[in-house]
């Protein structure tokens, strides 16, 4: 889509990098599909993030912001608007205060592979189970990610935000509703920032629990193929991928895109799968489910943009 030369040229002064245009979404998001972003914007700061948004507001263009997209996926169409990668922020600092007290602040584009184990050469318990888990602070936290009965709620102290009049703000943890796999927060607003409250551990045991974790999900995930983790939130008292596997529809393939062989709540781009692909045999599954076992199966990963 073509914007006004005006916005351009003020939206292009705002940033250090690069403003990308007709940015295919399928380089970016793990799953490997996605058509183009009408714009692509990638700023290195807060400071240019709070700029970025303001512009965005005043031109109302629409926009949606994003970490490592391991969670979402883009329709083929693309998107219509401007999607603000926050990857490029990338400080992080630790701050030990008190007896057995130590606080991570990273900013939204901090990968949590990164904190767990800066985490771990520190000494700090708390972010194991992050071990593996291919995301942002920033996606991370808006996704209230969590794994082997954890979830970033429980190490959360505070969190940064770009409110929706565009204004900075901070929210400690007692301000913050926490519910599975998402945090609440008013539509248009964009983490900065966060710090999790880690206590002192020992070194050997953080060591070995996160080499558990990471050789539990080797053997359980998919690897060498496209994907955006869990397809589906997890019912109650069951896990979905459980009920994927027992109505019978793990490797079931449409065009490129298949139920993972290895975990029925994966989806894998087998290689030229369509975003369509992928909207159909999430149709079927969830169909099949309902069918089946009277099970309402809901969506965990994000599906923007136009078919
Ligand atoms: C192999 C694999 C394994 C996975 N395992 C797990 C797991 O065990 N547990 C788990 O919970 N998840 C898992 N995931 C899913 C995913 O990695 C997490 O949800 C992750 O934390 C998302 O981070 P991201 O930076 O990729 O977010 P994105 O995919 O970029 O975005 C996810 C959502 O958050 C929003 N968002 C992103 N950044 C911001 C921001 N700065 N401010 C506001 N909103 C924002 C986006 O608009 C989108 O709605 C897995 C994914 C893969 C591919």
């Amino acid at each position: 889509m073509a914007y006004d030369g005006e916005f351009m040229k003020e939206i292009d002064g705002l940033i250090s990098g690069k403003i990308r245009r007709n940015e295919s979404m399928a380089r970016h998001t793990s799953m490997g599909v996605g058509g183009p972003a009408d714009l692509f914007i990638e700023p290195e700061s807060v400071d240019e993030v709070r700029k970025v948004i303001n512009c965005l507001f005043e031109y109302a263009i629409p926009f949606i912001p994003v970490g490592n997209c391991t969670n979402l996926i883009v329709r083929d169409g693309g998107y219509r608007g401007a999607v603000v990668s926050l990857r490029r922020l990338e400080a992080m600092t630790v701050e030990r205060k008190g007896e057995g007290n130590g606080f991570i602040y990273g900013e939204a584009g901090v990968s949590l592979s990164r904190i767990v184990e800066r985490a771990t050469r520190e000494s700090l318990t708390g972010m194991e189970f992050c071990a593996g888990i291919p995301g942002s602070i920033g996606g991370a936290v808006r996704m209230n990610a969590g794994a082997y009965g954890s979830e970033l709620k429980d190490v959360i102290s505070e969190v940064g935000f770009i409110d929706e009049n565009g204004m900075m703000n901070t929210k400690h943890r007692a301000d913050l509703t926490f519910e599975y796999r998402n945090l609440v927060m008013k539509e248009g607003s964009i983490i900065v920032s966060a710090v999790f409250h880690l206590k002192k551990g020992r070194d050997e045991e953080i060591r070995r629990r996160v080499g558990e974790i990471i050789s539990m999900r080797k053997s359980k995930h998919p690897m060498g193929y496209g994907n955006a983790g869990s397809v589906f939130k997890n019912p109650k008292d069951i896990p979905a991928g459980r009920i994927i596997d027992e109505v019978g529809l793990k490797g079931m393939r449409i065009g490129g895109a298949q139920v993972s062989e290895q975990h029925g709540n994966f989806i894998v781009n087998l290689g030229d799968a369509t975003c369509m692909d992928i909207l159909h045999l999430i149709e079927v599954i969830t169909a099949r489910v309902e069918k089946e076992t009277g099970i309402v199966l809901e969506p965990e990963i994000k599906i923007i943009g136009d078919l």
